[in-house]
């Protein structure tokens, strides 16, 4: 398969923090991630799924298997039966109790239930296959995991990405997929919206003109050129690892990954 420079939603929000979460930020994760993913340590701790990315991948797939047996969604032991499916017993407290939430949430009000669902992924399928994009003489790969797509009454397509935990919908993502339909569907026009599966709490339907969906294509052609410029420049100087990667400790290290080895990680003291 011939190499191109590549770009995913994922890759663009650890280069631009959403609205209101700078403070969030730190691009040495960016650094670790996507720089150093592949020296032992790091690797190990990327293998390691925090505790909002586990209850992510068990609600997805807790909801792919509501829709492989969808007697499950009509009997009384419906949430029970899953739970089992995703061995919820060998999790830990926290992640047992939301995810059962999640999944009693989505029995009571199984918002896929009659759809015409066309892709509906499991959440484990790993890196999904790249989408080739031109811009004029530069070619990239697109990779844009996307949860679920189901057909509307009027013939649209539905692009819909589930959510969990407290954070904000980014309608970066929603884009970044409006974008990818335009070229795995080109026939078809595409809305998109998010559902928070622990609060019900769902989003307005997300739409995109041609000349907005334009824009988007030339930001993700802007990242990837970046992202490469970044990966190249670490690789011929790796000492400068903290140049190219900026830490910004604080709130940011709250949830990070690479507490362990960062040398800036600064443990915070509440007020
Ligand atoms: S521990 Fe803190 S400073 Fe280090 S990478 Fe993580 S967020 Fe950034």
């Amino acid at each position: 398969m011939v190499w191109r420079p590549y770009v995913s939603f994922n890759i663009w929000s650890q280069f631009v923090p959403p609205v209101g979460k700078e403070y969030w930020h730190c691009d040495m994760k960016r650094g670790f991630t996507r720089a150093r993913k592949k020296e032992l340590l790091v690797k190990s701790l990327l293998e390691q799924d925090t505790i909002p990315q586990q209850i992510g991948l068990l609600a997805q797939k807790g909801i792919y298997e509501f829709h492989q047996d969808i007697q499950l969604l009509c009997q009384s032991n419906g949430v029970e039966i899953v739970a089992q499916k995703l061995k919820l017993a060998q999790e830990s407290a926290e992640v047992q109790q939301r995810v059962m939430k999640i999944l009693e949430n989505y029995y009571q009000s199984p918002i896929l239930l009659g759809k015409k669902i066309i892709q509906l992924s499991r959440g484990d399928e790993g890196i999904p296959e790249p989408i080739l994009i031109q811009q004029g003489n530069y070619f990239f790969n697109l990779f844009a995991a996307i949860d679920c797509i189901f057909i509307e009454l009027n013939g649209k397509l539905h692009i819909l990405d589930f959510k969990t935990g407290k954070s904000d919908f980014d309608r970066r993502q929603a884009f970044v997929y409006l974008l990818a339909a335009t070229y795995l569907y080109p026939q078809q026009k595409a809305v998109a919206s998010f559902y928070n599966l622990e609060n019900g709490k769902q989003s307005e339907l997300i739409t995109a003109t041609d000349a907005q969906l334009k824009a988007i294509q030339e930001k993700l052609v802007q990242i990837a050129q970046e992202h490469q410029k970044e990966l190249q420049r670490y690789k011929k100087n790796p000492s400068d690892f903290a140049d190219i990667f900026p830490a910004n400790p604080g709130i940011s290290c709250r949830h990070c990954q690479f507490t362990s080895i960062c040398q800036f990680y600064q443990f915070e003291v509440s007020a």
